[in-house]
C-alpha cells in the first residue's frame, strides 16, 4: 500500500533584542550561568511583567513577511507546568488570542512552487536550560536561568508539509526571512531556531487524517530531515502490522539516529491555560503596524526576482546568491566595480563559496574583499591572466590576503600577450619541427594541437592560447605556396 506523510511545523525563533521580553536583563548568548537574571524572569513573588515593545515590532515584522494578518488586540497567557528550568511554573505565551493568524511561506520544489500555510505566530517567554552532564557517571544536572525570558515568536504552519525535503525547505526559507528581517539569528547550534514536528501518515486516498505524533529535540536541518523520514518510516511499519500508532511525544536521538519516547503526548487543556492577569491586553494600533511595514528591508523573494531581471541572470543563480543578505550584498558590491554580472556570478557562487565552506566561515568573515575579486576578474577580461591562473591566484589571494597583481608581479604569472615575443615563440617552435610543419601543410591540420602545446611548454603555460591559436595559424600559412 502506498502512504502519504503529512507534516506541521511549530518553529520557536529566539528575537534579537537586547533585553529580555518582560524585564531589562541582557540577553547576550554563551555570558556564565545565572548571571544575566533578576526577580522577574526567575519568577520571585511580587514582582510585575512589563512586555518589551521590541519584540512586540519584532514579531509583527514577521507576520507582515509572511502575509498574515496582525490582531488589533492579542492577549497573553499562562500555560502551566512543572519544569526545573521553568521557576515560575508557568510559561507566558500566548493562546486564545495570538498576536496573528494566516500568512504562507512559499518553497520551490522540484517541479512546483508551493506555498505552505501559516496557522498562526504569536509571541512568548523561552524558559531556561538544563544543562545534564557529558559524562554519564555525573548524575548532577545543573540549571542556567539565562535563558529564562529571552523573548520568542512561535510560528505554527498548517499541516501542508508533505515530506521530509519540503520540511527542509520550509525551515531554510523561513530562516532565510527571518534573517533578512534580522530578528533572528537563526543559529540552530545555540538554540536560537528550534522546531518541533506533528507527524501522521496515511493510506493514499483515504481522507480521515492518521494519528499523529510529536518529535522534538531536532538541532539540524539535516536532523529535522532525518528524524522525519524515521518517523515517517516508522509509523508506516506499525500501520503495515496492523497496529495502531500511540499519540505520543518523541525526542529524536542525533548520534543514535533514532527516536524515542518522551511522554505520551499532552493535550492543551493538560496546561490549563488562562489569561495572564499581570499583563494587559496587547493592543496594536494600524499607525504602528503601517510604521513597520514601511520600515520593511527587501525581502528574499523580491531580490531573487530583482536580480533575475536587473543583473540579467539565471533565476538559480539568483536563488543561491540572495541565500543571504549578506552573501547578495557581496555579489551586489561585485557587479558595481565589474557589471559583468553573470561572469561574477559564476565566481561568488563558484569559488567563493567553495572557499567559504572549506573554511567553514560566512561571508562576513571572508578576506577578500568585493574590490579585490573584481581587480582579479578584470586581469582575466583584459588577458593578462588565464581563468585558470585566475583560480590559482584566487586560491593565493585567500591565503594570503595580497591582491592579485602583487601575486601576479611576485611570481611573475602574467600572460605573455606580446604578439612579437609570442612570434619568436613560435617560429623557434616550427624551425624545431621540420617534419610536423611539412605534415601540416600537406593537410594534416589536427597537428596545430601539437604546436599549441609546444608553444605552452615554451612559455610554462603563460601564454594567451587564442594569440597562440592566431600566431600559429598565420605562420603555418604563411611560406604554403613557396614549397
Ligand atoms: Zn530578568
Amino acid at each position: 500500500m502506498e502512504y502519504e506523510s503529512i507534516i506541521g511545523l511549530e518553529v520557536h525563533a529566539q528575537l534579537l533584542t537586547e533585553s529580555k521580553i518582560f524585564c531589562g536583563c541582557s540577553t547576550i548568548f554563551g555570558s556564565p550561568p545565572n548571571t544575566q537574571t533578576c526577580p522577574v524572569c526567575l519568577g520571585l513573588p511580587g514582582v510585575l511583567p512589563v512586555i518589551n515593545r521590541k519584540a512586540v515590532e519584532h514579531g509583527i515584522k514577521t507576520v507582515l513577511a509572511v502575509g498574515g494578518k496582525v490582531h488589533a488586540e492579542s492577549i497573553f497567557a499562562r500555560k502551566n507546568y512543572f519544569y526545573p528550568d521553568l521557576p515560575k511554573g508557568y510559561q507566558i505565551s500566548q493562546y486564545e488570542k495570538p498576536l496573528s493568524t494566516g500568512g504562507f511561506i512559499e518553497i520551490d520544489t522540484d517541479s512546483v512552487k508551493k506555498k505552505i500555510k501559516i496557522n498562526r505566530i504569536h509571541l512568548e517567554e523561552d524558559a531556561g536550560k538544563s544543562m545534564h552532564p557529558d559524562d554519564e557517571s555525573d548524575d548532577e544536572t545543573s540549571v542556567d536561568m539565562n535563558r529564562c525570558g529571552i523573548p520568542l515568536i512561535e510560528i505554527v504552519s498548517e499541516p501542508d508539509i508533505a515530506s521530509p525535503e519540503e520540511a527542509y525547505l520550509y525551515l531554510t526559507k523561513l530562516r532565510q526571512i527571518l534573517q533578512y528581517l534580522g530578528i533572528c539569528s537563526g543559529n540552530m547550534e545555540e538554540g536560537a531556531l528550534r522546531c518541533d514536528a506533528n507527524v501522521s501518515v496515511r493510506p493514499m486516498g483515504v481522507e480521515k487524517f492518521g494519528i499523529n505524533t510529536e518529535v522534538k529535540n531536532m538541532n539540524s536541518f539535516r536532523g529535522v530531515e532525518k528524524a522525519l523520514s524515521y518517523e515517517i518510516e516508522r509509523q508506516i511499519e506499525i500501520l503495515e502490522k496492523g497496529g495502531t500508532v500511540v499519540k505520543e511525544t518523541l525526542l529524536w536521538d542525533e548520534k543514535k539516529q533514532i527516536s524515542s519516547v518522551m511522554r505520551t503526548k499532552e493535550e492543551s487543556h493538560d496546561y490549563r491555560y488562562f489569561p495572564e492577569p499581570d499583563l494587559v491586553t496587547l493592543a496594536v494600533s494600524e499607525e504602528w503596524i503601517d510604521q513597520i511595514k514601511r520600515s520593511l528591508p527587501e525581502l528574499p523573494e523580491q531580490k531573487k526576482q530583482r536580480f533575475v531581471t536587473q543583473y540579467e541572470i539565471p533565476e538559480y543563480d539568483a536563488g543561491v546568491l540572495t541565500s543571504s543578505k549578506e552573501l547578495a550584498d557581496y555579489y551586489e558590491e561585485c557587479v558595481k566595480y565589474h557589471p559583468e554580472s553573470k561572469m561574477v556570478s559564476n565566481w561568488v557562487m563558484g569559488e567563493v563559496l567553495r572557499e567559504l565552506k572549506e573554511r567553514k566561515i560566512g561571508i562576513k568573515n571572508f578576506k577578500i574583499a568585493p574590490t579585490d575579486l573584481t581587480d582579479l576578474l578584470r586581469l582575466i577580461d583584459e588577458g593578462i591572466i588565464s581563468g585558470k591562473m585566475a583560480k590559482e591566484i584566487f586560491a593565493e589571494m585567500t591565503e594570503t590576503g595580497k591582491s592579485a597583481s602583487e601575486i601576479i608581479s611576485e611570481k611573475g604569472l602574467a600572460q605573455i600577450t606580446d604578439e612579437e615575443e609570442l612570434s619568436r615563440i613560435v617560429e623557434e617552435v616550427l624551425t624545431d619541427n621540420p617534419e610536423n610543419v611539412k605534415m601540416y601543410r600537406a593537410g594534416k591540420e589536427k597537428l596545430l594541437g601539437f604546436f599549441v602545446g609546444q608553444v605552452m611548454k615554451r612559455t610554462e603555460g603563460k601564454a594567451n592560447p587564442k594569440l597562440v591559436n592566431e600566431v600559429l595559424k598565420a605562420k603555418l600559412s604563411e611560406n604554403r605556396d613557396e614549397k
